[in-house]
């Protein structure tokens, strides 16, 4: 231990996730709301919203700062100073592991690649990436494009921080591609399942936006875990979704395992929509830049035109067409991403 972490892990008491060391970041279970609005207009399924833009306190929340309870407590019990992680220039993630750092009093180094090619003024100096820089975080350029995968130019800080004799913890992109990245959502099933019970209502088919995969891995070892199924629809926003997906189903399997469930996880639980990515990561097309306004005017929920504009785009088309059915009640996943509009000052509320 270094003793720089001044916050305790808590052991944690929900079922499967129950004996994995969890560092609270949370503030508690997110919100679960109705869209009310929304499902009139659009006749068909009831339509609800569960909440990880507003699930912490640290610089805006976000599905990853649930995922880093996790990867936390493990960075403190080895005793890590450093925080290493890797994202584009404008990546909610990297800006998630900034806050966690700072809160749990360690350092973070962010390698930021240049996964998108968007001119807006101030592209690389607002929203995520100047939250991150606030926060006090070490935030490295890089010139690379878009990849979930692991990468030379992450692997080199985390080496430059071991021969300066500071002990680096890695966190993958998205906090996807390891061995505790599944956790948070699967405990967010059962504090879902908690929430139904109290509201009366369950939840048959949840939409949720996917690129490194590990939120809606992490639903499907959760579902798993708990036995009763319900269908988890991830919604591609990688524009590389053979590669999304094969992550989706390599950390939902090994989630089910570390979680102890003794099933196989079936390919037909593996659901990723390629209908709605628009055509590249990072890129807006007319269809997102539509559901982004319509969320917006109808219900005052703002969605990013990376992530959540495009799995709202999904949700939209979904119920309005009736292949999530007028029997359904779905829930929408809000999984955060906020910052970043500013960012997208060329296509979102720009007065012309
Ligand atoms: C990272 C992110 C996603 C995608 O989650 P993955 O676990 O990477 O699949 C979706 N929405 C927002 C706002 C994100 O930041």
């Amino acid at each position: 231990m270094t003793g720089r972490a001044t916050r305790g892990a808590e052991a944690h008491d929900t079922t499967g996730t129950d004996g994995f060391e969890r560092y609270p970041l949370l503030l508690g279970p997110s919100p679960v709301h109705r869209l009310d609005r929304l499902t009139a207009e659009l006749g068909g399924a009831r339509i609800w919203a569960k909440r990880e833009d507003l699930n912490s306190a640290l610089a805006f929340g976000g599905n990853k700062t649930r995922k880093l309870e996790y990867l936390l407590a493990d960075a403190i019990a080895e005793g890590a100073d450093t925080l290493v992680s890797i994202g584009g220039v404008q990546s909610n993630h990297t800006r998630q592991v900034a806050a966690a750092a700072a809160y749990a009093g360690l350092k973070a180094v962010l390698v930021q690649e240049s996964w998108v090619d968007w001119s807006d003024p101030g592209y690389d100096r607002v929203g995520n990436i100047q939250l991150a820089r606030m926060l006090g975080a070490d935030v490295r350029l890089v010139d690379a494009g878009f990849d979930i995968g692991f990468r030379q130019s992450w692997e080199q800080a985390v080496a430059e921080i071991e021969s300066t004799g500071g002990t680096p913890y890695a966190i993958p992109a998205g906090a996807s591609d390891h061995r505790l990245g599944g956790l948070g959502f699967a405990n967010w099933i059962a504090e879902l399942e908690a929430q139904e019970a109290e509201l009366g209502v369950f939840f048959d088919t949840i939409v949720v936006c996917s690129v490194t995969g590990s939120t809606q891995a992490g639903m499907i070892a959760g579902v798993a875990a708990s036995g009763t199924p319900r269908r988890i629809l991830g919604i591609d926003a990688s524009a590389a979704p053979a590669r999304t997906r094969e992550q989706i189903a390599r950390i939902a399997r090994s989630t089910a395992t570390l979680l102890g469930v003794r099933r196989e996880i079936a390919e037909d639980e593996i659901l990723l929509d390629e209908r709605y990515h628009g055509g590249t990561y990072g890129i807006p097309d007319q269809a997102t830049l539509d559901a982004i306004h319509r969320a917006a005017r109808v219900e005052a929920m703002i969605t990013d035109p990376v992530y959540e504009g495009k799995s709202m785009a999904a949700l939209l088309d979904l119920v309005a067409r009736g292949e999530i059915g007028a029997d359904s009640n779905v829930l929408y996943a809000h999984l955060g991403g906020q910052p970043a509009i500013n960012g997208y000052t060329a296509v979102l509320g720009n007065p012309g």
